[in-house]
């Protein structure tokens, strides 16, 4: 039988704090200052790893301070600048077009609601979430690459569509953890729940997770 919505609660009100043990330095993995930088750095997180886009936005944040300058960004320059972070071409026509949007709907300011970040150009629902989240202090969710794969392993959500794996995470986990939980549940991916082989003998949530093709010690 399907576990319940009040099973899938109570199982992540106790996976909650056993990863807030494991992982007590989860935190946003992109380096920044402002909203603004988040934004440009979520960007170009796509298909990326936080790494590598931590390696390239000290010198674009140089350069690039306001909105304003973002959206005056001449398209080759800014390929180049972003082109290690991959898919730049996109990026960089993303990335005006959004501080475009800025400059012309919100007077520069990146905005506080999740409507009005989606309505950006290149701005996503997880991408939204991870500015309300990191930026602004807001609770949301953001459903990355881990958060996609390690939620379903764990049974607190299904699906092939990631908005919707955030709507049934949104049913399941308290909303007054919504970005503590996206931090661990993407570190927990990460360092444990790894894509290939996750290292459930090592599980600090094992007991709580139903997957049944878990990694056994051979
Ligand atoms: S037991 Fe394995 S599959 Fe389940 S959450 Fe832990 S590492 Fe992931």
């Amino acid at each position: 039988m399907p576990e319940s919505l009040a099973g899938k609660q109570a199982r992540a009100r106790k996976i909650i704090p056993a990863l807030k043990r494991a992982y007590p330095d989860a935190k946003v993995a992109l380096d920044f200052e402002t909203p603004l930088e988040l934004l440009v750095a979520t960007i170009l997180a796509a298909q990326c790893t936080d790494e590598r886009v931590n390696l390239v936005t000290p010198a674009l944040f140089t350069k690039y301070r306001s909105a304003r300058d973002w959206a005056a960004a001449d398209q080759a320059s800014l390929e180049r600048e972003v082109h290690s972070t991959g898919f730049y071409r996109a990026k960089a026509k993303a990335i005006v077009g959004m501080a475009r949007a800025l400059v012309e709907r919100h007077g520069g300011q990146v905005p506080r609601t999740r409507e009005e970040l989606t309505a950006l150009p290149g701005v996503g629902l997880k991408t939204a979430n991870v500015v309300l989240g990191n930026a602004f202090g807001q609770q949301a969710i953001a459903v990355d690459t881990h958060v996609f794969r390690v939620s379903q392993r764990l049974g607190l959500a299904r699906s092939t569509d990631a908005d919707e794996i955030h709507d049934q995470l949104a049913a399941v986990l308290p909303r007054r953890a919504w970005t503590l939980a996206s931090h661990l549940l993407t570190t927990h991916g990460r360092r444990t729940c790894s894509a290939r082989t996750p290292t459930c003998p090592a599980c600090p949530v094992k007991a709580l997770c139903p997957w049944p093709e878990k990694t056994r010690i051979r």
